[in-house]
């Protein structure tokens, strides 16, 4: 081949790359003209899926105990001809359908709800309560919106389904056990999600946002969510009499000391420039006034993004614990880190990202997708995309945008995810996100 000929062809690659790139990135051409047959389909079962919504949503199961929200997935699937397995991973849901060449496209929902006892005073509020391992009686509740988002999926496949004839590929829903617990995620890649069934090219996902007006999505591109930790302290002492505290070793108060010294590994130890949370989310010690207990509990969320903050916070839990102790003269305390529920960071994929935004924007409108930095939630959908598939979780506005307003000029706060007064308001929210997700379906599929 002679030296210009070989430039040439090397430089009409270059620009096909780049070209490549850009169409990449793009939103699916044949979208505007596909949304008005999704709004049509979602019209048509609307009211339907906001009965399914209400239902989870007054009937929540604790993580790994999602049984009758599973087999309703799963039912809901086999009706649309999806080929369902169910218990994969513990409780999770497994549907696959196949429609000729493409892509493989992975669409997950959890299922778990939380220990909360509700107190929104919706007329479909939870009233369920179970006894949590220590036979105390616990509400459970829908508090971070996971029904939500499974009222979304159910409504996703029921529109990818009557369009069946507009795109082509293979969908694999997934609904997901025990995200609140890091655990399910990591269950179903073990039990052989990427191997039993088609090893998707693509995974999308959504999540309930409070603080985002309900019509919006909110997109992060890249690191979007924290590496997070659960430890358990358990602080020994003496106990004895609350008149003789000289002849206890009160661990009451090594607690006390143990839970201030823990915010100077942030406030003094983390570089200001990094991310770090500490959190005591649980203490419990003692049964009444007048004894000192032997043991106080103690639970911690720990948040980070780098690996190596990550490292020097466990550690430094493990210090600060056994330095207290070891002033008080007390035995050594149990630091305890659940390697089973350490959910790692989640990267979202640049491109899918871009690509997935973009299509938002042409069926949403410019004004609805909106860029979300990083927060320090975490989120066991990360562990799709460290697994090797590109993966995108947006996030989908649930608040009122006047209630939003208020609370930014000063008026009461919105709840947050997790409260026991957090609730999606349900139709701006459902309809969008069963638009956002067929949208961002259609966006790799479409014919
Ligand atoms: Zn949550
Ligand atoms: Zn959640």
């Amino acid at each position: 081949m002679n030296r210009s000929l070989f430039l040439l062809l090397t430089l009409a690659g270059s620009i096909l790359w780049v070209g490549g790139v850009q169409a990449e990135e793009l939103a699916h051409e044949r979208l505007p003209e596909l949304m008005p047959e999704v709004q049509r389909v979602l019209d048509k079962h609307y009211d339907d899926l906001e009965q399914l919504y209400k239902h989870l949503h007054a009937n929540p199961e604790l993580s790994y105990q999602e049984e009758k929200t599973s087999a309703r997935l799963a039912e809901e699937l086999r009706k649309l001809g999806f080929t369902v397995t169910e218990r994969v991973g513990g409780y999770g849901v497994v549907g696959v359908l196949k429609n000729g060449n493409g892509p493989t496209v992975m669409v997950r929902a959890d299922m778990d709800a939380l220990p909360v006892i509700e107190r929104t005073g919706l007329p479909y509020a939870s009233k369920v309560r179970v006894k949590d391992a220590e036979g105390r009686d616990i509400g459970v509740m829908h508090a971070c919106g996971h029904d939500m988002h499974m009222a979304c999926w159910v409504g996703t496949a029921r529109v990818l389904t009557e369009l069946k004839d507009r795109w082509s590929g293979t969908l694999v829903f997934i609904g997901q056990p025990a995200e609140e617990r890091g655990g399910g995620a990591k269950a179903m890649l073990e039990d052989g999600l990427y191997t039993r069934f088609p090893k998707p090219d693509y995974a999308l996902a959504l999540h309930c946002d409070g603080y985002t007006p309900h019509g919006v999505v909110a997109v992060t591109e890249g690191l979007a969510l924290a590496n997070v930790d659960s430890v358990d302290i358990i602080v020994k002492g003496q106990g004895g009499h609350g008149s003789a505290p000289h002849t206890t070793i009160d661990p009451i108060v090594i607690a006390a000391r143990i839970v201030l010294d823990l915010q100077t590994l942030v406030s003094r130890e983390t570089d200001p420039l990094d991310s770090a949370v500490v959190t005591v989310g649980s203490i419990h010690g003692g049964t009444k006034h007048n004894i000192i207990p032997n043991e106080v509990k103690m639970q911690l969320t720990v948040r980070s993004f780098k690996t190596s903050v990550r490292h020097h916070l466990l550690k430094g839990i493990e210090r600060i614990a056994k330095a207290a102790a070891q002033a008080a003269r007390a035995p050594e305390p149990e630091v305890i880190v659940h390697a089973d529920e350490f959910t790692p960071a989640m990267v979202n994929d640049v491109r899918l990202t871009r690509k997935t935004a973009a299509a938002l924007r042409k069926v949403l409108g410019e004004d609805c997708v909106v860029s979300k930095p990083p927060m320090m939630g975490g989120e066991d959908f990360s562990r799709f995309g460290l697994a090797g598939v590109p993966i995108c979780m947006f996030r989908l506005g649930t608040e009122s945008p006047k209630r939003l307003e208020e609370a930014a000029n000063g008026g009461r706060p919105v709840p947050s995810m997790h409260s026991d007064t957090y609730y999606p308001v349900v139709e701006p929210t459902l309809k969008t996100g069963v638009q956002a997700m067929s949208a961002a379906v259609l966006n790799l599929l479409a014919k």
